[in-house]
């Protein structure tokens, strides 16, 4: 095929991804954002090695591996006595998988991929918000008309693309998370060198290392009614946490201790059904959580969207036409994704059971042992 224009509505990991491995394969990027300047939220993320293996195939997994952090192991305690129920070794995951195990400051994976993309020549756009989508035409808030041939829904779990698929709103999972990035000082240096999580009856607290082990990610999940809004503008208050976290091990009081007055942030989780299909009239399709916002409980969902901007390059890369390249991109993503999908919720069930004594005693079923980490968006029939 002639190597097309793609207009991809939504400037996250997902939008920005796609954008550098088209520009790779030769198509022309234009990567439009809603939000006044590109930038991504103070939050951590793990980039699991199927993840890695897409920015393998950028060659940017140096770059991004040197931003975060590679775990050696990780533990799961419980949640009143901090008592190890299990531990999972991180540390020979090159040597297993082909690809790191990454934890990064998400700001840091953004800057890195921004750069990028400006560097391969994709066009971005920020205060760029599509209110319609005219066939491949993106409609802007101010009027303006983005013409194309292909049209990428990166837009996240409130897609605005995906309501021409779907007019449903993303869903309250009945899961809440309140996020804050904490400095590593005294106590916390030896928590964070224990990279894991507590886990107890509906409730669960991760936290990992980031930005070379100086910040400490932290995440509080609990099952609550009463906000249903995601975004980073929700302030939450330190004794909201005291509440919902009492009686709950020392080292996750250590952590509530640490959170900074004015850094802790509260998200309700939301996320999507899954869609029988990803693309309408042979030239928009959906790509990450846009097609299939899950719950964060596999900390897969960035995962899947790399995996979807290599694979629909690939795809592209690799058809007569965009309506067979869209069609070939949605055969090679969508049962894995939606498989993803279901797990995820079903994680939650399985973190956060009222026996959490059992946990250790069960066959494990996470994200590793599902086999997630040997998929390589590479390397799959497209
Ligand atoms: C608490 C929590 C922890 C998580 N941890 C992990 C983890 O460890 N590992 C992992 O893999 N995943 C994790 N996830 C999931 C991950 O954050 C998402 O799956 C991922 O960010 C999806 O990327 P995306 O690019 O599809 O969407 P987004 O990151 O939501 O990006 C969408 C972009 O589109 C823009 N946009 C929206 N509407 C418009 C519009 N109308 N016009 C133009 N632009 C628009 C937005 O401003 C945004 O920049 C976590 C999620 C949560 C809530």
């Amino acid at each position: 095929m002639d190597k097309a224009r793609v207009t991809i509505v939504g400037g996250g990991i997902g939008g920005l991804t796609a954008a550098i491995a088209l520009a790779q394969n030769g198509f022309s990027a234009t990567v439009l954002e809603v939000a006044p300047a590109f930038g991504e939220v103070g939050a951590g993320l793990t980039l699991a090695p199927n993840a890695m293996k897409a920015y393998l195939a950028l060659d940017m997994a140096d770059a991004v591996a040197q931003a975060g952090v590679e775990p050696a192991r990780q533990r799961i305690q419980h949640w009143e006595d901090g008592r190890v129920l299990r531990v999972l070794e991180r540390g020979d995951m090159r040597q297993i998988y082909g690809a790191p195990y990454v934890y990064i400051h998400r700001a840091d994976l953004h800057a890195i991929l921004v750069t990028e993309a400006r560097r391969r020549g994709v066009r971005l756009e920020s205060d760029a918000g599509v209110v319609a989508v005219e066939g491949a035409c993106a409609v802007l808030h101010d009027g303006r008309r983005i013409e194309g041939d292909i049209l990428i829904g990166a837009d996240g779990v409130k897609s605005v693309v995906r309501r021409a698929f779907d007019p449903a709103p993303p869903h309250f999972t009945g899961h809440v998370a309140w996020r804050a990035v904490v400095p590593v000082t005294g106590d916390l240096a030896d928590l964070v060198s224990w990279p894991g999580m507590h886990i107890g009856p509906r409730r669960m607290v991760v936290r990992y290392p980031v930005r070379g082990g100086t910040m400490m990610n932290t995440v509080f999940f609990a099952r609550q009614s009463g906000w249903t809004e995601d975004g980073w503008s929700i302030r939450a208050d330190r004794s909201e946490l005291d509440g919902v976290f009492t009686g709950w091990a020392p080292e996750v009081q250590a952590m509530i201790a640490a959170v900074p007055a004015d850094g802790l942030y509260k998200w309700a989780i939301n996320a999507r059904q899954p869609l029988p299909g990803w693309i309408l009239d042979d030239r928009v399709a959906l790509l990450g959580d846009a097609a299939h916002g899950m719950t964060p409980f596999l900390g897969q969902g960035a995962a899947c969207a790399v995996e979807d901007a290599i694979v629909l390059a690939r795809a592209l890369s690799a058809s007569a036409s965009v309506a067979e390249g869209l069609k070939r991109y949605e055969a090679a993503r969508l049962e894995r994704a939606t498989f993803i999908q279901l797990e995820s919720n079903a994680n939650a069930d399985r973190m956060q059971a009222d026996e959490t004594e059992l946990f250790g005693l069960q066959a494990l079923r996470n994200e590793d042992s599902l086999g997630l980490f040997h998929y390589d968006c590479r390397t799959v029939p497209v």
